[in-house]
């Protein structure tokens, strides 16, 4: 596993596909893919790598702390991962990514870092692999976990405090080894700027620049041995090329600043020189060009550049759109859309929120996003983001918009405010998913607009309600106000499981139905009055007894259930088809001046009514309504409670009424409440449930069966 590994075709620093073939049958080595995943393309590890790779997902190492990405994680985060692979720091590791691309070179460089005696990047990387038809592997490898205890060599790495300490030193070089643009947009003072693109990589092959002509080049422009060289970029793993490179050319004294620019822009008090009219630094020939000024560490510096300060106070009278916009950018942090993807994929705590117009959104938006126009954002942001350290993501359409909504949070002091370069377009054309929001219609918005008027509900709670199907057991006494507030309320399916007709006694409390409904189902004369309540909705008539045959099929169609019944064989049964399904029951139950609510939820935690009766009263014990009588007011007291409920667990507003019973009496007019515990050794919700079919109800109560309808 020690020996080192001879390659005599490649130089120091890398091998070659040719000697990683003739090295696989026996290999001396840990070989590891870092390469990202594109699970739409079927890209990346688990769709083939280079047989006996190990995989390794570089976001386990390069953390994102406070939001900003090229952090190392911590030393024993870091040294768990390593082990986990299998690596000793004696290990040699060759390492790989998709082309040249500088993943590789940032694993590279962090093993160095580490004390890894002998780390090589494959030249070329997946691609020229993929190039010479060589064998793929799609078996995960895995090799016992080793204990991986780091020495880290702290002059492979610059902090940002290690940088702000030495920006004036002479013998230290700053290299920015970003594009022109995103140089020219801000950059640190004194860096010189020599692109990693074009000047590093030899296009179209994705591969080092001959080595002769990388040391000409860096050469040409004054980077020299005899300097201590910092090389940054966006995030760090650019920049850890350029570190490779230089390495790779036999200079010792070469740190990476693992922060970058994506560290220091968002930092106010470390100084930062941005804006476009800066002239790039000379990549060719010796020396400063006439007219250049030489910086404190011996090398040209650009033109007289003018320090942005970080709260945007530009003294300049007219700027142009332009202007503006580079300002705006030099000012803060963007990020890309790959990036986005994978903290999002990551489940990371950040806000995304699309600045775009309502016209712009409704056609669809990143999954997620909350949506507050551009002139509404700093209006409304403390709102939904009080905490000025959560990272936000603001978009647009194309990044523009957002470049300043950004600038503008973080004036208000969201310092980790970014803006998503390409905006939701480029979002779309890569292919990410999106969500295509449901909106209300203007007939709609003016119906709710009460609701979506309290912050509680809003026109995302509306649409909630909207999309929320609630069922009714009975269209009775407590399903009649139930119902009513329930359509006019929006709630977009209701189901009525009713196999009774109406009946004259019934009218005076059942104001679902009328005179001249009586001898009609109950369920069609509901509906005819909660569809001319509300047309918007969707009412289901279930015209049928509720039995242990029928029960959960129907209960599957609702993501709530509404108990009105009026016997003990239907509540047990309900209770245990909800319990089985895991959907919330708001029972009530009423008795001449008397009325209960409360809410079984299991699954949040709750109790289930037969934690409270595990059995049954003996028949004939507990008299019906139709045998004592009821107020008819109290139906509709106890059944709009019931209502409020539905509509708060809908909304995910307030306190449920779980493990709580609110007892009411009418003729004291009084509300009591009673804690209600489980009961671990429940039948059907507790920790060793006996039932798991729905039984025989009315065997269980003692009562005998009903006659079919
Ligand atoms: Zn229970």
């Amino acid at each position: 596993m020690t020996e080192p590994i001879h390659n005599p075709t490649s130089s120091r620093q890398l091998v070659d596909t040719t000697w990683l073939t003739s090295h696989l049958d026996s290999p001396s080595f840990c070989l590891v893919d870092v390469r990202a995943e594109l699970p739409d393309m079927e890209i990346g590890y688990p769709w083939g790598h280079i047989p006996g790779a190990l995989h390794l997902d570089m976001r386990e190492l390069f953390a994102e702390v406070d939001g900003v990405p090229g952090r190392l994680v911590s030393q024993s985060a870091a040294e768990r991962v390593l082990g986990r692979l299998g690596l000793f720091t004696q290990t040699p590791v060759v390492v790989y990514d998709e082309s040249f691309g500088p993943l590789a070179a940032q694993l590279a460089w962090l093993l160095v870092h580490y004390g890894q005696a002998d780390v090589r990047v494959l030249e070329g990387g997946w691609e020229a692999w993929e190039e010479l038809d060589s064998p793929v592997s799609t078996e995960p490898t895995t090799l016992e976990p080793a204990l991986y205890v780091a020495e880290p060599d702290g002059a492979m790495l610059a902090t940002a405090h290690w940088v702000a300490a030495h920006l004036e030193h002479p013998d230290v070089v700053l290299l920015d080894v970003r594009t022109e643009a995103e140089y020219t947009r801000g950059h640190l003072p004194g860096a010189l700027n020599l692109p990693y693109e074009g000047a590093l990589r030899y296009d179209p092959a994705p591969k080092l620049r001959p080595l002769d002509e990388l040391r000409r080049y860096f050469a040409g422009v004054g980077v020299t041995p005899a300097k201590e060289i910092v090389v940054y970029c966006q995030s760090g793993a650019r920049s850890a090329h350029t570190w490779l490179a230089l390495r790779h050319l036999g200079y010792e004294r070469v740190r990476n600043y693992e922060g970058s620019w994506a560290e220091w822009s968002r930092r106010p008090e470390l100084p930062i020189v941005g804006q476009r009219e800066v002239e790039r630094a000379p990549v060719t020939g010796v020396g400063g060009e006439a007219g250049m000024s030489v910086g404190p560490c011996g090398l040209p510096l650009a033109a007289p550049a003018q320090v942005v300060s970080t709260t945007g106070n530009v003294e300049q009278t007219c700027r142009s759109r332009d202007q503006v916009v580079a300002e705006a950018r030099g000012q803060i942090a963007e990020i890309d859309i790959s990036h986005l993807k994978a903290r999002l994929d990551d489940g990371e705590p950040l806000t995304l929120i699309d600045i775009r117009e309502r016209e712009e959104w409704e056609p669809g938006h990143i999954p997620g996003a909350h949506f507050i126009p551009r002139g509404f954002l700093e209006l409304q942001v403390e709102d939904l983001v009080p905490d000025r350290d959560v990272p936000i993501v603001v978009y647009c359409a194309g990044g523009v918009r957002s470049a300043l909504g950004a600038l503008a949070l973080r004036q208000m002091g969201y310092q980790q405010a970014e803006s998503l370069v390409g905006g939701f377009g480029a979002w779309k054309s890569a292919g990410f998913p999106f969500t295509v929001p449901t909106v209300l219609s203007e007939t709609q918005r003016i119906r709710y607009s009460r609701h979506t008027l309290l912050s509680e509900v809003g026109e995302a709670g509306q649409i909630k309600l909207l999309e929320s199907r609630v069922l009714l057991i009975g269209a009775g006494g407590l399903g009649s106000p139930a119902a009513l507030y329930l359509a006019a309320a929006g709630v977009g399916r209701l189901g009525i499981v009713d196999g009774d007709v109406v009946d004259l006694s019934n009218l005076h409390r059942q104001t679902l139905h009328k005179t001249e409904d009586i001898g009609r189902p109950k369920t069609e004369s509901a509906a005819d009055t909660l569809q001319s309540i509300n047309p918007d909705i969707q009412v289901i008539g279930h015209q049928t007894l509720l039995t242990s045959s029928n029960a959960r099929e129907i209960i599957s169609g609702y993501d709530l259930v509404l108990n009105g019944c009026d016997n003990f064989p239907t509540r047990y049964l309900v209770n245990d088809a909800c319990v089985l399904a895991g959907v919330p029951v708001v029972d009530g139950s009423i008795f001449q001046f008397e009325g209960q609510v409360t809410v079984y939820d299991p699954a949040q935690g709750g109790p289930c009514y037969r934690c409270l009766y595990p059995d049954p009263p003996p028949p004939g014990e507990v008299p019906s309504c139709a045998e004592a009588g009821v107020l008819g007011v109290l139906p509709g007291i106890v059944g709009a409670l019931q209502a409020l409920e539905a509509i708060k667990l809908i909304l995910g507003q307030g306190e449920p009424l779980i493990g709580r019973l609110l007892v009411f009496d009418a003729l004291a007019l009084t509300f009591r409440e009673l804690k209600l515990a489980c009961d671990p050794t429940c039948p059907v919700c507790g920790e060793q449930p006996a039932i798991r079919e729905l039984i025989d109800y009315h065997q269980f109560c003692g009562l005998p069966q009903p006659a079919v309808a």
